[in-house]
């Protein structure tokens, strides 16, 4: 696998056009300066397109129409357009198919969950790629394709589509993020980590460092640049196996970078940022599920900084891999607390309108 040429191949020429959605406060003055017009429209600009979600040069009452006119003409606001949207049954989940631009279409997925006392939490899975080129054999989105990389304003788009639909089901809007959906975010660290910065703005959504999570499917030096940002931001592993032979065989990745040297990075990364390191295990029938890869899985991890998120699989996805039994799931999760492992187990979302973990793909 050659991760550099892939990653080369996967930007697209219309993403270099101007989208304010994913320029920064400082790009923003820098661009005012140039069309001459004083440094506080960018913070006015900024607040617009970050926290507001505005999609339409009109809705920005404090910004001169001759500035907008003058923006307009060198750049784009940046809005994708939602072709299809789903609420599952229990109105706890949804999920939008948005096109962009070029015609790339990708899926996007809210979750909202009610917590009592406690503050509710709205947590979107975004994707980075419009396919992806990894090849896991469980993963639907491997089906459709390589697609290509997103955009910082493509991936920041979805959160503040999803904004507005937190609000419409009553909830105040996103509080975490995950970036899980299509693609492997690690083949597009650019975008992603400037998102991130976004997402965090003060000015913008002022969402935590903490309260968002980057997943890998193992491609190891990104790890390490992950660390580099040394903030405190979430780092998931999908693991799905407990030693290289069968990693291997479920997921490419594994034949480039083995168990060993995937823990150490993600050991890295605990030193650098004192964040724990969740390992995402989908459980697959007669694959991944046996007592035996309880035990081996529960040696690999012991004493680690880490929290296993066991992730029941779905009806609905890859063929040849179904879902573990129930029991099957409680043994296991049983086998792996006995080695000390914070387990948790992940409450499957969304499965009746596809929107469940490995079931996006654009349509
Ligand atoms: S599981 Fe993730 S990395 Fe693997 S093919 Fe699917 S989207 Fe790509």
């Amino acid at each position: 696998m050659q991760i550099e040429k892939e990653k080369q191949q996967l930007n697209n020429d219309y993403q270099n056009l101007l989208q304010y959605r994913g320029m920064t406060e400082e790009e923003l003055k820098k661009l005012m300066k140039e069309i001459g017009e004083p440094q506080f429209r960018a913070s006015q600009l900024f607040l617009w397109l970050q926290n507001k979600g505005v999609e339409n040069w009109d809705e920005m009452r404090n910004i001169p129409h001759s500035c907008c006119q003058k923006l307009a003409e060198r750049g784009d606001i940046f809005a994708p357009k939602v072709i299809t949207r789903q609420e599952s049954a229990a109105h706890d989940t949804v999920k939008v198919l948005l096109e962009f631009p070029d015609g790339e279409r990708i899926e996007t997925v809210l979750m909202l969950y009610h917590r009592g006392e406690s503050r509710d939490r709205a947590t979107v899975c975004v994707s980075t790629q419009s396919g992806c080129v990894m090849g896991c054999s469980f993963c639907v989105t491997a089906t459709v394709g390589k697609g290509r990389n997103l955009s910082t304003a493509e991936i920041v788009s979805q959160v503040l589509v999803m904004e507005k639909e937190a609000q419409k089901l009553g909830f105040d809007g996103v509080t975490n993020i995950v970036y899980m959906g299509m693609g492997e975010p690690a083949l597009n660290l650019e975008n992603v980590w400037k998102s991130l910065q976004l997402f965090n703005h003060e000015k913008g959504l002022n969402i935590g460092m903490r309260r968002m999570t980057v997943s890998t499917c193992g491609i190891v030096p990104a790890i390490y640049e992950m660390a580099a940002w040394n903030k405190q931001v979430g780092l998931a592993i999908s693991l799905h196996a407990p030693d290289d032979a069968l990693r291997e065989k479920i997921m490419p990745v594994a034949r480039k970078y083995k168990l060993k040297e995937l823990l150490e990075a993600a050991e890295h990364y605990y030193k650098t940022t004192g964040q724990e390191i969740t390992y995402e295990y989908a459980m697959f029938r007669g694959i991944n599920d046996s007592q035996s890869q309880a035990h081996a899985l529960g040696k690999l991890l012991s004493g680690k900084p880490a929290l296993v998120n066991l992730i029941p699989a779905n009806l609905g996805g890859a063929a040849g891999f179904l879902p573990s039994l129930v029991e099957t799931i409680t043994d296991f999760k049983r086998i792996l607390t006995s080695y000390g492992i914070e387990v948790a187990l992940r409450e499957p979302r969304g499965v009746d309108i596809d929107a469940a973990c490995g079931q996006l793909r654009r349509r």
